[in-house]
């Protein structure tokens, strides 16, 4: 067999395969030397995979390590120094050339260095985004990555998945694709597996071809690849693609704009500066290379590259808690979420679902897992054989109770065969020749199959006495749903084995059963059946009417109990959890109520929303914790009238319909398992776990992560305004340049790197849940961090001024004033860099060694400071002297100084208790 398809496919292999839409699904197979329902072998696949390359968009716009490198020497303020060096040169200052060089070498590697860890990061999330798809191989189906599709793998899709290859549909029910990607057209179109006549057809018009990139709304279908990779329509125009984006965030450009404002004041300095050396009778020289060292001291140039990291890095550790990052700039956004919407089951709860009752028209069945019997009652097997075969969940017979499904349908067949019902045996007994797929606007889900020509299986018995009493054999019809959706539909009703009509007062009773299992927190799905001519077999819309009522099936799906605490962190953190359900609103508020996140019975549905005028909707959504029976389209709704009252929404969501919704959102959050890759790919987020909890532990993290970028701000922003402050004083006092140029670009390099990238490592405030969420519209500066920052940096360099202005002006001659100034600026920043790492908590109350990259930074700069000041080839270098160590003794109390400063502030901070400031 293998054989004979292989010289099929060596034959073929030459000629140049006609367009796949215009042959039979047979020849396409033909060609790809495939079969139908086998799939390639595993060898073949990867055999194909080595000739055909992974199926993947070449992208266009990853950063390669010399482009990094590039851009970082183009950088303006690099240029600068690279001016300083050769008019060193052509000044005969040989030392100051090669020293500026080497300075200007070690701050573009510590530039590309950052910029690579941080492109790396950006890189190893973009790979974990990669979806799964299932194919035949071998004849069982398997679950492949996307990347590893070859031309010839049978492809299984179904509603929510994006198409990931080019294929030729060889069986499509109900499919609908919607193909905006490619054409621009947004309406869905029907699919079929027919071959089309003539050859002229347009992308659009082939209908019975799948294309990369397109999204399956509706139905399922089997398919065979035909091109993958830059092969496919979507590769040839892959230019327009963008996986995950690089766009700047709000705060990558809120601090561009700060590096201009900066660059301009530094202008200004320069000028000043100038002007105050040009009185003191300074020479060009030294005014130029002064000039050089200002402009390269006020500009926080590392600054971008640092929140870069910041962000990336805290998108790895929201990565090691199960948040999957897909746009950098939620990392950012996570920290001010002001309300958490989130879906019911499977987040909230654990989505193990177990029916417990059954209530039928006549008497209540409790299900106990323990217990297996068959049952021969008619109405009891009916809805339980309903349950099973009009369900997409199979039983994995490989090891007992594992199911492979939507939990709910799964609950339902394992309740059947708990009564004896035989899945495989009743698929083959009644095989489904229709289906109305499961939407969450209908919230129902019907099936349509076959009756049997003979009935000689007993688990069959219910539908053969039935269609005799009916009087119709031809096709069997088979619903489930919400209940108080279902009711509308029915007309008749299963008493006890008979057909009776269903009057109002029945009606109303089995509302009412539906309502009090609803607010015990039970879900409850109703069944329904009827007999099916051969001419509604094509009009689905009439499927759901006239139907015969069965009964109820009561699950439960306990709840999460880590999700209860994320709850109460929520509250705590003055963010407010918000369930969104399609279930009925009793269960839904019952369920709620065990979660702790409501103590009231208010609840909204979709139906009230419907009713509601704008007014009435802006008034009441902000105060409600619970919708029920509500459609994705609902969630716009919610989610806009929440924005418009300044709320920063998160919002989750797993199905198809919900992709706008989770694109309109500030945080959209999709299911990593039980999500659609369609919802996934209009996420900001993926919850791996789809677990409530994550989305808290990552708000947390978002949090922590921006009290981390205002650290290193004030951080790298105090030293530079110390710098300053030095350079402008010095003179006013009448001591010629304080810092030389190269000591300047020393402490510039020594202080803005390192320290700053070990702050983002910093752990989180022990208060952080504690505190109402950020405004997103603060500034980076906000809560006085500008003040403080402008005070601090004054202090710094005031310290520093007067330290050396001790030393020039008593009179001891000491040659050493300037290298007491470079040296207690140094020990200054480096102390304030050990204080800067929280906010509140005393220096001596944390641990030093929690920061073990900072405390390095900090050691390693001290030292080689030691190095500068004591050994004479750096003295020479850096035209320092040895101090004495009265003179380092003083510098160390500078330092000191520093940290009694931002002690007696701290203390005050936490005497106010005003755990908002920081
Ligand atoms: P949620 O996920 O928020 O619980 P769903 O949209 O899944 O809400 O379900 C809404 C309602 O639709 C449920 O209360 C149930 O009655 C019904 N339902 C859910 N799943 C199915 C299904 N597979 N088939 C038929 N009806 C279903
Ligand atoms: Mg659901």
């Amino acid at each position: 067999m293998t054989m004979e398809i292989g010289v099929v496919f060596t034959n073929m292999r030459g000629k140049p395969m006609q367009e796949p839409h215009i042959l039979t699904a047979e020849n396409v197979l033909k060609h790809h030397a495939t079969i139908a329902g086998q799939g390639l072998s595993g060898a073949e696949a990867a055999q194909r995979l080595d000739t055909h390359g992974p199926n993947e968009l070449v992208e266009k716009g990853r950063k390669s390590a010399w482009r990094i490198l590039l851009a970082q020497v183009k950088e303006v303020m690099i240029l600068i120094l690279l001016a300083a060096v050769f008019i060193s040169a052509a000044l005969q200052e040989y030392i100051d050339a090669i020293v500026i060089f080497i300075i200007v070498v070690l701050n573009t590697l510590l530039g590309f260095w950052q910029e690579f860890k941080a492109e790396n990061a950006m890189a190893a999330l973009k790979k974990m985004t990669v979806p799964n798809v299932r194919v035949l191989r071998d004849g069982s189906e398997q679950q492949i990555s996307a990347k590893d599709l070859v031309p010839g793998d049978i492809l299984l899709i179904e509603s929510g998945n994006v198409v990931p290859a080019d294929a030729r549909l060889i069986e499509a029910v109900n499919l609908k694709v919607q193909e905006a990607a490619l054409t621009g057209e947004s309406e869905s179109v029907d699919k079929h597996s027919h071959r089309l006549e003539g050859d002229d057809y347009a992308l659009a018009d082939r209908k019975n071809m799948i294309y990369m990139g397109t999204v399956v709304t509706y139905g399922r279908g089997y398919a065979v690849v035909t091109n993958t990779g830059m092969h496919t329509e979507l590769g040839k125009i892959a230019t327009l693609l963008h996986g995950v984006e690089d766009e700047k965030t709000p705060l990558q450009r809120r601090l561009a704009r700060l590096g201009r404002s900066l660059a301009m004041a530094a202008v200004v300095l320069i000028f000043v500066v100038a002007g105050l050396m040009y009185m003191q009778g300074a020479g060009w020289k030294m005014m130029f290379m002064t000039a050089i060292s200002m402009a390269v001291a006020a500009i926080p140039e590392g600054l971008p590259a640092v929140v870069t990291i910041a962000l990336a890095l805290g998108a790895q550790q929201m990565l090691k808690k199960n948040a999957l990052i897909r746009q950098l700039a939620a990392v950012e956004t996570l920290g001010s979420v002001t309300v958490i919407c989130s879906d019911k089951t499977g987040t909230l709860t654990q989505n193990k679902m177990s029916v417990t009752q059954v209530v039928l028209p006549d008497r209540r069945v409790t299900f106990d897992p323990a217990v297996v019997g068959h049952t021969q009652d008619i109405d009891l097997s009916l809805l339980l054989l309903t349950g099973m075969l009009c369900n997409d969940a199979v039983i994995n017979d490989g090891n007992g109770h594992d199911i492979l499904g939507d939990p709910t349908e799964g609950a339902l067949v394992i309740a059947a065969r708990q009564a004896g019902l035989v899945q495989t045996d009743l698929n083959t007994l009644l095989p489904r020749v229709r289906e109305l797929p499961f939407d969450s606007e209908r919230k129902r889900m019907s099936t349509v199959h076959a009756m049997p020509v003979s009935f000689d299986k007993a688990s069959a018995y219910p539908v053969s006495a039935l269609s005799e009493q009916d009087g119709h054999t031809d096709h069997i019809l088979l619903t489930k749903g919400a209940a108080d959706g279902l009711i509308d539909g029915c007309g008749r009703i299963l008493i006890n084995g008979k057909i009776e009509l269903l009057d109002d007062k029945q009606k109303n009773a089995i509302l009412a059963e539906n309502t009090a299992m609803a607010e015990n927190g039970i879900r409850v799905l109703g069944l329904a059946y009827r007999f099916v001519d051969e001419d509604e077999l094509d009009r689905p819309k009439r499927y759901e009417q006239n139907l015969v009522y069965l009964g109820l099936a009561g699950m439960i799906d306990p709840v999460r109990p880590e999700a209860v605490e994320a709850v109460r962190l929520c509250k705590q953190a003055g963010i407010r959890p918000v369930m969104i359900t399609g279930d009925h609103p009793l269960t839904a508020v019952a369920i709620a109520r065990q979660l702790g996140l409501t103590d009231t019975d208010t609840f909204l549905t979709g139906q009230d929303l419907e009713k509601m005028t704008e007014e009435e909707l802006a008034a009441r959504i902000p105060e409600i914790s619970v919708f029920a029976r509500v459609s994705p389209s609902h969630k716009m709704v919610i989610i806009d009238v929440l924005q418009e009252h300044h709320e920063i929404v998160s919002m989750t969501g797993d199905g198809v319909n919900d992709a706008p919704a989770l694109k309109s959102a500030d945080i959209g959050v999709a299911m990593g398992i039980t999500g659609t890759d369609v919802s996934k790919e209009a996420s900001d987020m993926i919850l791996l776990d789809d677990n409530f909890a994550t989305i808290v532990a990552a708000v947390k993290e978002g949090r922590r992560i921006y009290d981390n970028i205002r650290k290193f701000v004030r951080y790298i922003l105090t030293g530079n305004t110390g710098e300053i402050v030095v350079m402008l004083t010095g003179p006013l006092l009448g001591m010629p340049l304080p810092l030389l140029p190269i000591q300047i670009l020393w402490i510039n390099l020594v202080t803005d790197g390192i320290p700053a990238i070990a702050l983002g490592y910093e752990e989180p405030e022990q208060k952080i849940m504690d505190r109402p969420p950020l405004d997103p519209k603060e500034g980076i500066f906000a809560r006085g961090l500008g003040w403080q920052i402008i005070m601090m940096g004054v202090i710094v360099g005031l310290i520093s001024v007067g330290a050396g202005y001790g030393f020039w002006n008593n009179g001891t001659g000491s040659p050493a004033w300037q290298t007491m100034v470079f040296t207690m600026l140094t020990f200054c920043q480096m102390a304030y860099a050990l204080c800067v790492r929280k906010q509140h908590q005393s220096l001596f109350s944390y641990s030093w060694f929690s920061n073990p990259m900072l405390l390095a930074a900090v050691g390693v700069t001290l030292i080689l400071q030691m190095i500068i000041i004591y050994v004479p080839f750096f003295n020479l270098v850096f035209r320092t002297f040895p101090l004495r160590w009265e003179e380092l003794a003083v510098c160390t109390a500078g330092a000191v100084a520093i940290i009694l400063i931002t002690e007696i502030k701290k203390l005050f901070l936490r005497k106010n208790q005003n755990f908002v400031t920081v």
